[in-house]
């Protein structure tokens, strides 16, 4: 397998990636902009646009921003609104993985940014179906979520007739580098089905089964172009606009809101997906076993392009985490009603050929890793420096008697302040 000479990306990234002449991908080459474009004035067209929309808008509301109790969450909504001034309303998929402290987190920042929230739960039974479908047909214990997660907030904005929505960073330019910053690429429905729902729609779901019906899957149907275009629906990015550092961002949050967070268990950053039982565990670990790659690789990668990890230093932290076995495989069979023998079979299904292969006595075996690529030729040309350090906060939770040994189906939606 082909390793970036400078993170830690393979060949086989399932987002496409390519090499240049001396080995670098194409993520680290676009990652290279954020050093050198002009983020102020990228503000102001950001400011211009936001404008627009402003002034456009006839509902109370002028955007919507997609929302979670992790992530870049809190950043989104404190920038759209205190730096921009704009009324978002928020919209959030109920991912029915929640821990405790993710709903806390949604609660707060809510309550603390004083939006107002629409949440879509679908039926967590049709919820359990479209899993057992998604891991059987992709190996996906997450596709629910990803399909939701993009759809609600384009259901609401035809319905609502708001025909903006505010995006975090994209990952397709984030991490492979698929477009330049300059390109100021937008949501559309082609990228979601083939990058975000790897290349499978509700539709496509529902053709390859017994189970479903088109009737289960409303909540994770795309929009008819028609209605999109009727109310002008866009979405932007706001990692074209802003220099984009999540672990600085996070930080900025927790100072000023007490965003909180949570050690992951594979992986060393702890302020992502707080809010979710399975995105740092046993989802994190069927990626590990279809791409022969983790979390931690996307983590340390991004460390390295910032400039807080060396390459050597990114790699101990593969070493580390990427065969963690995960804690919380137990839970989620339980709620989706599968045996293990049945979800290994399924997940077996999906491994990537070109990294993992049968032995003679039955096991699989990874043909490769970046752990065995520290030293390669070629990686000294274009080390970058490293600046500064490294460290994740861990804040102490607000309920430090709470228990996550459950899902949350859906919380308490806001916080009185005096509690
Ligand atoms: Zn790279």
């Amino acid at each position: 397998m082909k390793y970036c000479k400078r993170c830690l990306y393979p060949e086989n990234h399932p987002l496409n990636l390519t090499f240049d002449a001396e080995g670098v991908c194409s993520g680290c080459r676009v990652h290279e902009e954020k050093d050198v474009l002009d983020w102020e004035e990228r503000k102001e067209k950001l400011r211009s646009l936001l404008t627009e929309f402003r002034s456009r808008s006839r509902s109370l509301h002028d955007c919507i921003i997609p929302v979670s109790g992790g992530r870049d969450s809190y950043f989104i909504v404190h920038t759209i609104k205190h730096e921009f001034g704009m009324n978002p309303l928020l919209v959030n998929y109920n991912k029915h993985y929640n821990t405790r402290m993710g709903i806390r987190n949604l609660a707060y920042l809510q309550s603390l940014l004083g939006c107002d929230i629409f949440t879509q739960t679908a039926s967590p039974s049709i919820v359990k179906k479209v899993t057992r479908e998604s891991l059987r047909q992709l190996g996906s214990m997450y596709w629910h979520c990803l399909a939701g997660g993009t759809v609600f907030p384009v259901q609401i904005a035809v319905k609502f007739k708001i025909p903006l929505i505010i995006w975090g960073a994209h990952q397709g330019n984030d991490q492979v580098g698929m477009f330049s910053h300059l390109d100021e690429v937008e949501m559309t429905r082609k990228y979601r089905k083939d990058h975000d729902l790897m290349g499978m729609e509700a539709e496509d779901l529902v053709r390859n089964s017994k189970e479903l019906t088109l009737a289960d899957m409303e909540p994770f149907l795309y929009p008819h172009d028609n209605e999109i275009r009727s109310v002008g629906v866009r979405g932007i990015y706001l990692n074209n606009y802003i220099r984009w550092d999540s672990k600085a961002q996070h930080e900025k949050m927790i100072a000023a809101y007490g965003y909180e967070t949570s050690v992951q268990q594979r992986t060393f950053d702890t302020y992502n997906d707080v809010d979710s039982f399975h995105y740092s565990g046993i989802h994190d670990h069927i990626k590990f076993l279809k791409w022969g790659y983790g979390k931690v690789s996307d983590h340390a990668s991004r460390e390295i392009r910032l400039k807080r990890l060396t390459r050597a230093e990114g790699i101990a932290l593969v070493r580390q985490y990427q065969d963690r076995k995960p804690e919380d495989l137990d839970l989620f069979l339980k709620w989706a009603e599968i045996s293990e023998d049945q979800f290994w079979q399924w997940i077996d299904r999906h491994r990537d050929p070109r990294i993992w292969q049968k032995d003679p006595s039955g096991q699989w075996q990874l043909l490769d890793s970046v752990i065995h690529h520290e030293h390669d030729q070629g990686v000294d040309a274009v080390r970058l420096p490293r600046q500064e350090p490294c460290h994740f906060q861990l804040n102490p939770p607000r309920d430090p008697n709470a228990v996550e040994d459950k899902y949350i189906l859906i919380g308490r939606g806001w916080v009185d302040q005096n509690e």
